[in-house]
């Protein structure tokens, strides 16, 4: 078993049940895990009185971190492709931002949702990643790039909610202040609308409010006001219309909290871009504390639309401002190496998907 796979309370579970030991050695070895990127725990000092206990450790959890090998930088950000042990590829973002970076992190090997703009959709579904496997996409920078991001955004590839528990596990890992340390409140997982997953991210919020996952940021892929428009856009949107999708929002904790939820808008020319449209998109986010992005669509491969004018893309923000809605156009990084929103994928026949990184 890989010892990324587990939170800190598995390990408590895990070492009361396998070798009869408490939270004092299963803490001592989650501290290490995240401080060392290895499972050799023979010289930490709470492990020096029981070194049969040491070598078990060391037996029973592989600690891998994967090889970050080649990756691609344009301007420092920094794309790379991990490859997993059946072989599939993922692929995770570094993102500098002014003081920190910024981790973009896959939850899938491909997506089974079929976005129209999106190049991961050209790959259709693959698998599910393991708890362990988005962990060590976060390992790979801290360990093999000596980084430590400041920042988690789950919009690599795939959507995060059809991974809901492996995701969330990660979640509680990457948050967790013995471990990666990330608060909540600084990761953000961005979902095309799956109304499941936003539904059950709220029941855990009432669960278990201490663990404040109230706080963690949320990212609504929207792109269209219109069902019919959304429809050809996104067809999670048959399954879930915007009626249903707002009533799951308004429901969800970061719908009431400020700086908690996105929706996030690609702007592709003569689809969503109209006046009309953006009219709409007011009218829709009525009731929800909640800011736009706005990201310009960069075009997959073989895309039936161009990228929209920098006029075209002021002009819908300029309406969406005047009617007092926060809302900011996202400045893409990485657009050289096909990092920027919706295009992570094209190198290695994995995919993209739209967020604000
Ligand atoms: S945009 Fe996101 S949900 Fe849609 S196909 Fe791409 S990765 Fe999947």
């Amino acid at each position: 078993m890989s010892g990324f796979d587990r939170s800190r309370n598995d390990l408590i579970r895990d070492f009361k049940e396998n070798y009869g030991k408490g939270p004092y050695h299963a803490e001592a070895f989650f501290r290490h895990l995240y401080q060392e990127g290895n499972a050799d725990v023979g010289g930490v000092p709470e492990f020096r009185p029981v070194p049969d206990l040491a070598r078990r450790i060391g037996e029973d959890l592989s600690v891998e971190v994967p090889d970050i090998g080649d990756n691609i930088d344009d301007g420092g950000t920094k794309k790379f492709t991990l490859k997993l042990n059946d072989g599939a590829l993922t692929e995770t973002v570094l993102i500098p931002m002014a003081e920190w970076h910024t981790l973009c992190v896959s939850s899938q090997v491909g997506c089974a949702r079929g976005c129209s703009f999106c190049e991961t959709a050209q790959m259709g579904f693959i698998r599910n990643l393991s708890t362990a496997e988005i962990v060590s996409q976060w390992a790979s920078v801290k360990f093999g790039l000596s980084l430590i991001p400041r920042n988690l955004v789950f919009m690599g590839m795939g959507e995060p909610f059809d991974n809901f528990t492996n995701v969330m596990r990660a979640v509680d890992i990457f948050s967790d202040p013995k471990g990666p340390g990330v608060p909540k409140r600084r990761i953000s997982i961005s979902t095309s609308g799956h109304v499941d997953g936003i539904r059950k991210l709220t029941e855990l919020e009432h669960r278990y409010p201490d663990r404040a996952y109230r706080t963690l940021h949320l990212a609504v892929s929207l792109n269209a006001p219109t069902d019919r428009v959304r429809n050809r856009l996104m067809p999670i949107n048959k399954t879930w219309p915007l009626g249903v999708l707002k009533s799951a929002l308004l429901d969800a904790p970061q719908s009431r909290i400020k700086d908690a939820l996105f929706v996030e808008y690609v702007l592709i020319p003569g689809v969503n871009d109209s006046q009309d449209d953006a009219e709409k998109l007011i009218q829709w986010m009525d009731g929800l504390e909640a800011k736009v992005n706005l990201i310009p669509y960069h075009p997959r491969s073989s895309s039936p639309w161009p990228a929209p004018s920098d006029d075209s893309v002021d002009r819908f923000f300029d309406i969406i401002r005047s009617s007092g809605r926060e809302c900011r156009t996202r400045k893409s990084k990485g657009k050289g190496i096909q990092a920027a929103c919706g295009m992570l994928g094209r190198q290695c026949r994995i995919s993209p998907r739209t967020a604000d990184l």
